[in-house]
């Protein structure tokens, strides 16, 4: 992440930085939380309503404003803040298809056999309701993609995949996208706005939940949407509006917050994972590490030409459940919880929830690495891990 011409300050720095108030003698070094839902009404010359003025704060709030600023900042584009990551990705998914609306025909989207499971039922649901025509790909297979988007409208990637951790080509695949004519969108919340930019790699748009690495804390549920498009850019604004997916304003102001410090936490996770991973290779428990920084890893190569680094989220398969829950149950300093992306360790085996695809293996558990000295993580993990075997 070096700093370029056009941007003379490292990202690392700008997140510092963006979305603060004007640097007033006597004001505030950070956003305030805009609380009011009512704001001031204002007329314009000729007497009418003055468009440029918000006026409800459905339509944007300040404490909203700061944040996109920076994320819209860090990713290339307009950053759009909504109420979850599930909202981002609902809001993504429907703007595409307004944009094919009225051509006559079922669209098209093909998206991964598995993936983050919240997003899977989404796109269940449009296809059980008629709404649109899904066709699964595997996340690692760069060629079997390139040719489902062919007459396709919507091609959604996650990379890397929640939980199975492939890595899938950006460049190739949403380069294809782009000749065939179908809108790419790229869920990018394993990676961060810090370890990969999609809309640089040739996405329409980048969605994250901000709920996980970048507020940081397992304390606030938050998505977002970045574009470089205008026509799409307009249309999320839109569809938030209308659907009333909206943030709210502490949301808001915590994942700011967390953002301020996601460098340092992704540095020291992603050190821990590395380490981790090197070592659970070894353990004889464990069948399978996926993680992108192991050069034993099918991701590796690709991680390498589009991300800044592996991240802080891997996963291993042991023999089977009951294995995998033995594991669960049996750790101290890891704790047995579902989500990702926090400063605390986190584990849990993904098929004990009903959403995730049969395609994922009964005994993958995946680990989400946190902040904690790491020979604390690898000795809770090796004792676990023999516990399996008793
Ligand atoms: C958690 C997650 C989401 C959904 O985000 P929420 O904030 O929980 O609604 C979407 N994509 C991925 C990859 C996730 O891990």
């Amino acid at each position: 992440m070096q700093p370029t011409p056009d941007s003379p300050l490292a990202p690392q720095t700008r997140l510092v930085h963006l979305g603060r108030p004007a640097r007033v003698p006597g004001g505030p070094l950070n956003p305030p939380v805009e609380l009011s839902t009512t704001l001031h009404a204002a007329t314009d010359e000729s007497g009418g309503a003055d468009a440029g003025v918000v006026n409800y704060a459905r339509s944007g709030v300040p404490t909203w404003q700061a944040l996109e600023e920076a994320l819209g900042d860090l990713e290339g584009g307009t950053a759009l803040v909504l109420g979850s990551g599930i909202a981002a990705v609902g809001a993504a998914v429907q703007v595409v298809l307004d944009e094919r609306a009225g051509s006559g025909r079922t669209p098209v989207v093909v998206a991964p056999a598995h993936g983050y499971s919240g997003t899977l039922g989404l796109l269940d649901h449009l296809r059980a309701t008629g709404r649109i025509d899904l066709v699964s790909v595997d996340p690692a297979d760069t060629g079997a993609i390139v040719a489902a988007v062919d007459g396709a409208d919507l091609l959604w990637v996650e990379s890397p995949v929640n939980p199975t951790m492939e890595v899938t080509d950006l460049v190739e695949v949403c380069g294809a996208a782009r000749r065939a004519g179908a809108r790419s969108v790229v869920d990018s919340t394993y990676a961060t706005p810090l370890l990969q930019n999609p809309l640089a790699l040739g996405a329409d748009v980048v969605v994250h939940s901000l709920t996980k690495s970048v507020a940081g804390h397992s304390d606030v549920l938050l998505g977002a949407t970045v574009t470089a498009d205008d026509g799409l850019a307009a249309a999320l604004h839109d569809h938030r509006t209308r659907s009333g997916a909206v943030p709210g304003p502490f949301e808001t102001w915590l994942a700011l917050r967390g953002l301020r410090t996601l460098d340092v936490r992704l540095q020291r996770a992603q050190e821990n994972a590395q380490v981790l991973a090197e070592r659970l290779l070894e353990h004889p428990a464990v069948l399978r590490v996926r993680y992108p920084g192991l050069p034993s890893d099918p991701g590796h190569e690709v991680a390498g030409r589009q991300m800044r680094g592996p991240g802080t989220l891997l996963a291993v398969d042991l023999a089977g459940a009951r294995e995998a829950e033995a594991l669960a149950a049996a750790v101290r300093v890891w704790t047995h919880a579902t989500s990702l992306g926090g400063v605390e360790s986190l584990l849990e085996r993904r098929r004990r929830h009903s959403g995730e695809r049969g395609t994922v293996p009964e005994g993958l558990v995946r680990l989400s690495v946190g902040i904690e000295h790491v020979e604390d993580l690898w000795a809770d993990l090796a004792q676990a891990l023999d516990a399996t075997a008793r």
